[in-house]
């Protein structure tokens, strides 16, 4: 079932329709929304427009330019063989992580590239032959993505940039409200402010909104976000399940051991019951599977895939232990991702979730935000205590650099997203501890995080040239 589209949501730059729930939690493979699931659904969309244009016929030549942080780390995002996978017609949401990574060796090794597998012969074209250009930064967005295909005398291009979250955005793509007509939706909100709105007026909880929107935008209603946001928790928990469950050494040289399965061992050993180390564990579980390359859901990003269900997994623990699958679990699931998408489209419309825009602040942040929200609807906040919840966890990741080690979703971020797990658990618990009312309002934190990404130097957002990935040796 196919709920939403997540290319090129052209208004999100500066119109008034924000991020769908099945746009900020998108199944995809690791390690990298920006770097792996955005670039391989732009070569998909440049491969099937020439596939149209040119039934059955391979090209007779074909390019590949990647700039600024796409090149700098594509390496150990698996940025280039993912564009090799899109050409070829793959999906993020359906491809087979471990059939994807043998297919890129095969073509790599000379096998011809079939654009959208085409039956045609092919052409010869691997990772090698991608253009790579880290310091060339040419437009609106830090990751940039160009495509050129001739067909005889006729030339094939575009331009895309990943803007973060698998979203891609195509060049010259006009971003005003106008070029899209705003969802049909009986309670749009844009901001923290108009979400606490609508819920007054409308009497609704935050969830009750986000779902209310979200059944107009969609064919199947509200019997099918019940069953697309069922299908998300799944995923997530597979996700978390292999990562408790999988031992050895992550890829990309870093040799970085698994330590999820290990850790919750030891706590099950202790007799720790369900504590809050269980959130920290099941998100750097789901990070390791996420820097192994597997399928992973995007939270609202791949780097910060873990804190979103490993919160939730923590919380079912504690309210259905032994009973996850119950009809009162999964209206919990609801409620916990309605609530969450509501904050991580605010943020994505008034500021970012790209590592490579703002800096992790825009990830780890966004997501323990987004995650402190939901569990504070599972504490039964009300709307004020939810914005106040998302605005505590995001306050406290202002200034959050991106240097990942090597360029790998490794070091700091597998730890960075156990860490920021129990964050959202803290900011919760004090905004249900209160009555809703702050200093500082979600609204002026995000607008806070949109100016403190945009004065950050090129060094800390997403391309390894900074902070950790300079100061500690890779090998
Ligand atoms: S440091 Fe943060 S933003 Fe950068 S890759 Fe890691 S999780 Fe993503």
């Amino acid at each position: 079932m196919t709920l939403s589209s997540r290319s090129a949501p052209a208004a999100d730059a500066s119109g008034e329709r924000i991020a769908g729930v099945f746009e900020l939690f998108s199944i995809g493979i690791g390690p990298s929304s920006s770097h792996t699931v955005g670039p391989m659904r732009a070569a998909r969309e440049f491969a099937l427009e020439c596939a149209a244009a040119h039934p059955g016929v391979a090209p007779d030549a074909l390019s590949v330019a990647v700039y600024g942080s796409l090149a700098a780390t594509g390496k150990g995002h698996n940025t280039f063989g993912a564009v090799l996978l899109g050409l070829e017609g793959g999906e993020p949401e359906s491809i087979d992580p471990e059939a994807g990574r043998m297919r890129v060796d095969e073509i790599d090794a000379g096998a011809p590239l079939r654009l959208a597998g085409s039956p045609a012969a092919g052409i010869r074209f691997g990772t090698v032959d991608i253009a790579k250009h880290p310091l060339v930064v040419r437009g609106r967005f830090a990751n940039e993505i160009a495509f050129s295909a001739r067909f005889g005398d006729t030339v094939q291009a575009a331009t895309f940039f990943s803007i973060g979250g698998g979203f891609i955005l195509r060049e010259g793509a006009d971003p005003s409200p106008a070029a899209v007509p705003p969802a049909a939706e009986p309670h749009p909100f844009a901001s923290g402010a108009e979400l606490l709105a609508v819920c007054r007026e409308s009497g609704l909880s935050v969830a009750g909104v986000v779902l209310a929107n979200e059944a107009a935008r969609h064919q199947q209603g509200a019997e099918g976000v019940s069953e697309g946001l069922q299908r998300i928790w799944s995923v997530m928990r597979e996700c978390i399940e292999a990562g408790l469950s999988t031992e050895g050494e992550l890829p990309g040289g870093l040799r970085v051991p698994r330590r999820a399965a290990r850790l919750a061992r030891a706590l099950v050993a202790d007799g720790a019951g369900n504590s809050p180390e269980w959130a920290t564990i099941a998100a750097m579980a789901v990070n390791e599977e996420n820097a192994a390359g597997n399928r992973v859901v995007t939270a609202p990003t791949n780097g910060a895939a873990g804190i979103v269900p490993a919160a939730l997994y923590h919380a079912l623990g504690r309210r259905h232990p032994d009973a996850f699958d119950s009809a009162d679990a999964r209206r919990d699931v609801e409620v916990y991702l309605l609530t969450a998408a509501a904050i991580g489209g605010i943020i994505k419309q008034r500021a970012s979730i790209s590592g490579a825009d703002v800096g992790c602040q825009g990830e780890v942040g966004s997501a323990s935000a987004m995650a402190a929200a939901g569990l504070a609807a599972l504490l039964g906040a009300n709307a004020a205590q939810v914005e106040n919840a998302a605005e505590v966890a995001m306050e406290h990741h202002l200034g959050l650099t991106c240097d990942p080690i090597g360029g790998l979703v490794q070091i700091p971020c597998i730890e960075r997203n156990g860490v920021a797990a129990v964050t959202a658990i803290t900011a919760a618990k004090l905004a249900v501890s209160g009555d809703g009312a702050h200093h500082v309002s979600f609204d002026q934190v995000v607008e806070t995080m949109r100016q403190t990404g945009a004065d950050m130097s090129d060094k800390y957002r997403e391309t390894s040239r900074g902070g950790l990935a300079v100061n500690v040796p890779e090998c």
